[in-house]
């Protein structure tokens, strides 16, 4: 039986707009849908035609392959491979023109379901991409966290297939079952994948109503992360197969978790070291003394200050800094020593610190003593 016109199916002009194709399909679906017709096979084939009509039309660039080749861009011509005269290599080295052409209807990436009895097309499920932040606290210790995903999930209803529980299935019109049309460009002839059925040469009769035919609805997924010990800034985690649920049965996403550690009042981070600056007085660098800074273990860890500390120095305090993600090893921790000299000095801090001005020597100020010797030799000469 020839095929009718798509155009010609729908009641519309060859330059409808998406609009008038909408509505003209609405009206007709609603008027041979079969489930106001039963038993009635006329009705049943127009329904599936209307279909087929709106789903090429709908889509532009299925449309604009349609207006250019007619039903042969569709179509199964049942011939040898590659058509008359070109061999395999000299039609796959064509089909990035009809790439071009035909754009991602090919691979399914623009489909989407819905209206009425839909493609039979499955399609894996889009990663899910979270974010996480988490404190420097919860990186040190490691810990399970529970979270929120508003994702798409596997329809109960049909059990993920898209097709209404108890229907059965029909062979593809588009490719006959084949699950390959063939398309013509001048010359050429290129086999390709049925759009319609997605290559499983099989459509269901009538689509799940509880999810439209998607065989996947929009649920929030409650799931536990574990964030291991020691994770860092930035790290991704996969948890495979935790992503949107496929297209009716198709496999589904990865989610993807992506940590970020919010800054510490204190500690700065280096892989597994931690780095903190402590101010200290002046007569502690020079005298000497200790104190203690409280350490991600919720506990303290002793600092030494060595007598005749200079600014900037550091302090190691060996295994006090983070845990090393999947290892036993501990960084170190840091403590980076700032020398605060001495304002607002009351008139007895004065007269001390004069006095002491007037004993300082060489072998106190042995930096300085030598620097100013060297300025004075420039001088001179
Ligand atoms: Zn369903
Ligand atoms: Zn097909």
């Amino acid at each position: 039986m020839a095929k009718r016109d798509f155009y010609e199916v729908l009641g519309c002009q060859k330059g409808a707009d998406e609009g008038a194709l909408k509505s003209a399909y609405r009206k007709l679906a609603m008027q041979f849908h079969p489930d106001r017709n039963p038993g009635n096979e006329e009705a049943e084939h127009k329904f599936k035609e209307i279909n087929e009509a709106y789903d090429t039309l709908k889509d532009p660039q299925k449309r604009a392959a349609y207006d250019r080749f007619g039903h042969a861009a569709f179509e199964n011509g049942g011939g040898p491979r590659g058509g008359p005269g070109f061999g395999p290599e000299f039609a796959s080295s064509m089909s990035d023109i009809f790439e071009d052409i035909f754009g991602d209807f090919m691979g399914g990436g623009g489909r989407r379901g819905g209206g009425g009895g839909g493609g039979a097309a499955r399609m894996r499920g889009s990663d899910l991409r979270y974010n996480l932040e988490i404190s420097l606290e919860e990186s040190f210790d490691g810990r399970t966290v529970e979270i929120d995903v508003p994702t798409l999930s596997t329809c109960e209803t049909c059990d993920g297939s898209g097709a209404k529980p108890g229907t059965g299935t029909h062979t593809c019109r588009q490719c006959n079952g084949h699950g390959k049309v063939r398309a013509a460009q001048g010359f050429f002839t290129i086999e390709r994948t049925c759009p319609v059925c997605q290559g499983r040469g099989v459509m269901m009769d009538q689509p799940c109503t509880d999810c439209g035919g998607q065989g996947r609805r929009q649920q929030n997924r409650k799931l536990s992360v574990d964030v291991p010990q020691g994770i860092e800034d930035g790290t991704r985690i996969r948890l495979a197969n935790e992503g949107e649920a496929g297209l009716r049965g198709g496999p589904p996403g990865d989610l993807y978790i992506f940590v970020s550690i919010k800054p510490h009042e204190l500690f700065q981070r280096d892989g597994a070291d931690l780095y903190a600056r402590v101010p200290i007085s002046m007569t502690t660098a020079a005298l000497g003394g200790e104190f203690e800074v409280p350490t991600l273990d919720q506990s303290r860890a002793k600092v030494k200050v060595p007598t005749g500390t200079q600014p900037g120095q550091r302090v190691r305090l060996k295994g006090k800094g983070m845990p090393v993600l999947r290892s036993k090893d501990v960084g170190d921790l840091y403590v980076q020593l700032d020398i605060e000299t001495p304002q607002n000095l009351s008139k007895r801090q004065r007269e001390l610190l004069e006095e002491f001005a007037r004993l300082e020597t060489d072998e106190t100020s042995p930096n300085s003593g030598g620097f100013f010797d060297k300025l004075k030799k420039m001088f001179e000469a």
